[in-house]
Protein backbone atom coordinates (compact mmCIF):
# COMPACT_ATOMS: atom_id res chain seq x y z
CA UNK A 1 0.00 0.00 0.00
CA UNK A 2 1.17 3.62 -0.79
CA UNK A 3 1.86 5.55 2.10
CA UNK A 4 -1.03 8.46 0.75
CA UNK A 5 -0.57 10.92 3.58
CA UNK A 6 4.07 10.73 3.17
CA UNK A 7 3.31 11.08 -0.52
CA UNK A 8 0.86 14.57 -0.56
CA UNK A 9 3.20 15.55 2.21
CA UNK A 10 6.43 14.84 -0.09
CA UNK A 11 5.22 15.67 -3.66
CA UNK A 12 3.35 18.55 -5.14
CA UNK A 13 -0.30 17.28 -5.70
CA UNK A 14 0.03 16.60 -9.21
CA UNK A 15 3.24 14.34 -8.92
CA UNK A 16 1.74 12.72 -5.86
CA UNK A 17 -1.43 12.32 -7.44
CA UNK A 18 0.98 10.35 -10.29
CA UNK A 19 3.14 8.39 -8.52
CA UNK A 20 -0.34 6.85 -6.60
CA UNK A 21 -1.37 5.69 -9.82
CA UNK A 22 1.64 3.39 -10.23
CA UNK A 23 0.61 0.13 -9.64
CA UNK A 24 2.30 -1.84 -6.43
CA UNK A 25 2.33 -5.56 -6.72
CA UNK A 26 -0.55 -7.71 -5.45
CA UNK A 27 2.11 -10.49 -4.55
CA UNK A 28 4.33 -10.25 -2.54
CA UNK A 29 7.27 -11.19 -4.43
CA UNK A 30 11.35 -11.12 -3.09
CA UNK A 31 13.21 -8.08 -4.87
CA UNK A 32 15.86 -9.05 -7.64
CA UNK A 33 18.51 -7.10 -8.86
CA UNK A 34 18.61 -6.14 -13.09
CA UNK A 35 21.39 -5.23 -15.19
CA UNK A 36 20.94 -1.79 -16.74
CA UNK A 37 23.86 -2.32 -19.14
CA UNK A 38 22.48 -5.31 -20.70
CA UNK A 39 19.03 -5.30 -22.65
CA UNK A 40 18.45 -9.20 -21.28
CA UNK A 41 18.54 -7.75 -17.91
CA UNK A 42 21.93 -9.96 -16.63
CA UNK A 43 25.30 -8.77 -15.65
CA UNK A 44 28.19 -10.12 -17.67
CA UNK A 45 31.43 -9.10 -16.34
CA UNK A 46 32.78 -8.46 -19.94
CA UNK A 47 30.41 -6.15 -20.90
CA UNK A 48 30.31 -4.33 -17.08
CA UNK A 49 34.47 -4.14 -17.67
CA UNK A 50 34.15 -2.60 -20.90
CA UNK A 51 31.01 0.34 -20.48
CA UNK A 52 33.70 0.96 -16.41
CA UNK A 53 36.73 1.22 -19.58
CA UNK A 54 34.70 3.51 -21.10
CA UNK A 55 33.22 5.61 -18.68
CA UNK A 56 37.05 6.57 -17.22
CA UNK A 57 38.71 6.92 -20.36
CA UNK A 58 36.85 10.36 -20.01
CA UNK A 59 38.27 12.48 -17.17
CA UNK A 60 35.07 14.44 -17.48
CA UNK A 61 33.16 11.59 -16.42
CA UNK A 62 35.14 11.37 -13.37
CA UNK A 63 34.84 14.84 -12.22
CA UNK A 64 30.66 14.46 -12.73
CA UNK A 65 30.72 11.76 -10.70
CA UNK A 66 32.46 13.38 -7.89
CA UNK A 67 30.78 16.41 -8.15
CA UNK A 68 27.57 14.45 -8.14
CA UNK A 69 28.41 12.32 -5.24
CA UNK A 70 29.29 15.79 -3.05
CA UNK A 71 26.29 17.96 -4.07
CA UNK A 72 23.76 14.87 -3.29
CA UNK A 73 25.49 14.06 -0.03
CA UNK A 74 25.29 17.64 0.93
CA UNK A 75 21.71 18.19 -0.10
CA UNK A 76 20.81 15.12 1.51
CA UNK A 77 22.96 16.47 5.14
CA UNK A 78 21.31 19.46 4.83
CA UNK A 79 18.38 19.86 7.97
CA UNK A 80 16.11 21.32 5.61
CA UNK A 81 12.49 20.40 5.32
CA UNK A 82 11.68 17.78 2.57
CA UNK A 83 10.26 20.09 0.74
CA UNK A 84 12.60 22.41 0.15
CA UNK A 85 14.93 19.00 -0.51
CA UNK A 86 13.41 17.20 -3.22
CA UNK A 87 12.70 21.04 -4.96
CA UNK A 88 16.20 21.48 -4.92
CA UNK A 89 17.16 17.73 -6.22
CA UNK A 90 14.32 17.83 -8.77
CA UNK A 91 15.80 21.05 -10.29
CA UNK A 92 19.25 19.56 -10.43
CA UNK A 93 17.77 17.15 -12.56
CA UNK A 94 15.79 19.63 -14.82
CA UNK A 95 12.37 17.73 -13.38
CA UNK A 96 10.39 21.10 -12.43
CA UNK A 97 6.92 21.75 -14.74
CA UNK A 98 8.07 24.53 -16.46
CA UNK A 99 7.12 26.06 -19.18
CA UNK A 100 9.48 25.14 -21.35
CA UNK A 101 9.81 21.54 -19.62
CA UNK A 102 6.14 21.09 -20.09
CA UNK A 103 5.86 22.28 -23.82
CA UNK A 104 8.73 19.47 -24.83
CA UNK A 105 5.80 16.77 -23.24
CA UNK A 106 3.46 18.62 -25.11
CA UNK A 107 1.41 20.11 -21.91
CA UNK A 108 2.33 23.91 -22.64
CA UNK A 109 2.46 26.09 -25.82
CA UNK A 110 3.49 29.35 -24.75
CA UNK A 111 6.87 29.46 -22.76
CA UNK A 112 7.14 32.74 -22.43
CA UNK A 113 7.71 33.96 -18.10
CA UNK A 114 4.09 34.94 -17.29
CA UNK A 115 6.05 36.79 -14.16
CA UNK A 116 8.33 39.23 -16.58
CA UNK A 117 7.15 38.37 -20.05
CA UNK A 118 11.10 39.27 -21.35
CA UNK A 119 12.12 35.32 -21.59
CA UNK A 120 11.67 31.72 -21.27
CA UNK A 121 10.88 29.98 -18.38
CA UNK A 122 12.98 27.65 -18.57
CA UNK A 123 14.92 26.48 -14.97
CA UNK A 124 17.51 29.46 -15.55
CA UNK A 125 14.79 31.46 -15.85
CA UNK A 126 12.81 30.28 -13.21
CA UNK A 127 16.14 30.46 -10.47
CA UNK A 128 18.52 33.09 -11.88
CA UNK A 129 17.75 35.14 -14.75
CA UNK A 130 13.99 36.48 -13.93
CA UNK A 131 13.82 39.84 -12.78
CA UNK A 132 11.50 38.79 -10.04
CA UNK A 133 14.04 35.80 -8.93
CA UNK A 134 16.83 38.41 -9.03
CA UNK A 135 14.83 40.82 -6.59
CA UNK A 136 14.00 38.04 -4.15
CA UNK A 137 17.54 37.11 -4.17
CA UNK A 138 17.93 40.47 -3.06
CA UNK A 139 15.46 40.77 -0.56
CA UNK A 140 17.18 37.21 1.25
CA UNK A 141 21.00 39.37 1.27
CA UNK A 142 21.73 36.19 -1.50
CA UNK A 143 22.31 38.54 -4.06
CA UNK A 144 26.02 37.14 -4.51
CA UNK A 145 24.23 33.81 -6.15
CA UNK A 146 23.51 35.93 -9.05
CA UNK A 147 27.02 34.81 -10.24
CA UNK A 148 26.54 35.25 -14.32
CA UNK A 149 29.62 33.88 -15.44
CA UNK A 150 28.64 30.32 -14.76
CA UNK A 151 26.31 29.09 -17.71
CA UNK A 152 25.10 25.82 -16.86
CA UNK A 153 22.23 25.59 -14.09
CA UNK A 154 24.27 22.56 -12.79
CA UNK A 155 27.10 24.36 -12.41
CA UNK A 156 25.72 26.76 -10.78
CA UNK A 157 24.16 24.96 -8.01
CA UNK A 158 27.05 22.93 -7.48
CA UNK A 159 28.86 26.40 -7.45
CA UNK A 160 26.41 27.83 -4.68
CA UNK A 161 26.97 24.68 -2.20
CA UNK A 162 30.19 24.73 -2.77
CA UNK A 163 30.41 28.19 -1.33
CA UNK A 164 27.95 27.43 1.34
CA UNK A 165 29.48 24.44 2.60
CA UNK A 166 32.89 26.14 2.68
CA UNK A 167 32.05 29.30 3.92
CA UNK A 168 29.40 28.05 6.84
CA UNK A 169 27.13 25.01 6.62
CA UNK A 170 24.26 26.59 8.62
CA UNK A 171 24.03 29.19 6.23
CA UNK A 172 20.49 27.89 4.87
CA UNK A 173 19.53 25.94 7.84
CA UNK A 174 19.74 28.11 10.36
CA UNK A 175 16.56 29.93 8.13
CA UNK A 176 15.15 27.31 8.19
CA UNK A 177 15.81 24.98 10.89
CA UNK A 178 12.75 25.61 12.81
CA UNK A 179 10.22 25.22 10.21
CA UNK A 180 9.83 21.45 10.94
CA UNK A 181 9.60 18.82 7.96
ZN1 LIG B 1 10.59 35.86 -15.73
Amino acid sequence: MWKIDLMKSTFPANIAQKILQIPLAETLGADFQVWKGELSGELWVRNAYKLLQIASSDPNNILIQVDLKNFYKQLWNLKLPSKITITVWRASWNYMPTLVNLRSKRVADNTICPHCRSGEEDISHVFRHCPVTTKVWQMLELSWVNNLMIQSFWDWVTWIFRGVFINNVDYFTAEYGSCGG
